[in-house]
């Protein structure tokens, strides 16, 4: 019998999974099934007996997604530092009836920035903004990249604060609010990981953070040209892409870290990729 995973979440109708595994297992030999599941929203201990019958029934693995991170990391037996640091675990291994619980978000935008699009962030000036749950995902992954300097700047500045704190990590690591952007130059690559984008949305960042030689990402994906990367066009940068590329690769982790092999992205992503314009 085939192993058999999931993707989770609420709504899940739109999701992109089972065809990036589905690819994946194809291309690397791999006899799995993968299916979708629409996990209860009410009451709250229903999505960890949901996890559970999938258990009982033999399954392996799973992909989570909104609303659910949160409910994962609390149910997980055991968490990687990373799904520590971010409060959340968005793929699950199952193992002897335990849960095991890990956050690749951060590591697959990473990977996107660093091999996919041949930006290195080491020695670099970075900007993050917001302070949600793909920020608190991409933060260990991004300083262990070594930028010279990680701004991270959010509305509610108290939530950027509360990360940087907890990191503790000097000089290099640092929270403002948006007007404080302003003063502070162009950036080697300027990140979007608001949620400002799902609902066409601008967050409220200065066109100076901007160099024409550097890169605007846009973590929303398959929107087109977002508000975001229009307004970093319109500043000359060069180079933008939105967030196909992570979403692809941090599949691509959870795939390696179920089935011990890696699969190659590049066509999967092609596959995936909406123009930007
Ligand atoms: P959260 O809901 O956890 O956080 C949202 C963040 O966006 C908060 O910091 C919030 O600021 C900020 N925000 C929302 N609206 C605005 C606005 N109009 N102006 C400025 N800031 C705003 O979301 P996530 O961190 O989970 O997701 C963020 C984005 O990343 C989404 O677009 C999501 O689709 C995308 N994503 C993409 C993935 C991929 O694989 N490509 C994977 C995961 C996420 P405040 O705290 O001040 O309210």
């Amino acid at each position: 019998m085939s192993d058999s995973y999931a993707v989770i979440g609420n709504p899940i109708g739109h999701t992109k999974s089972p065809l990036i595994h589905g690819l994946f297992a194809q291309e690397t030999g791999q006899d799995l099934t993968y299916v979708v599941i629409e996990g209860p929203l009410e009451p709250a201990q229903a999505f960890a007996g949901t996890v559970r019958n999938f258990i009982a029934a033999g399954g392996k693995g799973m992909n989570v997604t909104a609303p659910f991170k949160l409910q994962a990391f609390a149910m997980a037996d055991e968490r990687s530092e990373r799904a520590t640091l971010a409060g959340a675990v968005n793929a699950m291994k199952f193992h002897h009836g335990r849960v095991i619980g890990e956050n690749f978000d951060g590591v697959g935008l990473v990977r996107d920035i660093e091999v996919n699009l041949h930006q290195p962030m080491a020695g670099k000036r970075v900007l993050l903004l917001g302070a949600g749950g793909a920020v608190r995902g991409a933060l260990l992954p991004f300083m262990a990249a070594r930028p010279a300097q990680l701004v991270i700047a959010n509305r509610h500045l108290d939530k950027a604060t509360s990360l940087v704190e907890q990191l503790a990590s000097g000089d290099s690591l640092t929270a403002c609010g948006y007007a404080e952007l302003e003063s502070m130059g162009p950036f080697d690559l300027v990140v979007n990981a608001t949620s400002a984008s799902l609902t066409g949305q601008l967050p409220p960042v200065p066109q100076s953070v901007f160099s024409p030689h550097g890169t605007a990402y846009e973590l929303a994906y398959g929107k087109g040209l977002t508000p975001f990367l229009r307004l970093a066009r319109d500043a000359g940068v060069q180079g933008i892409a939105d967030g196909v590329g992570m979403l692809v690769e941090q599949a691509a982790e959870a795939f390696t870290w179920w089935r011990g092999v890696r699969p190659e992205t590049r066509a999967v992503i092609d596959r995936l990729t909406v123009p930007l314009n």
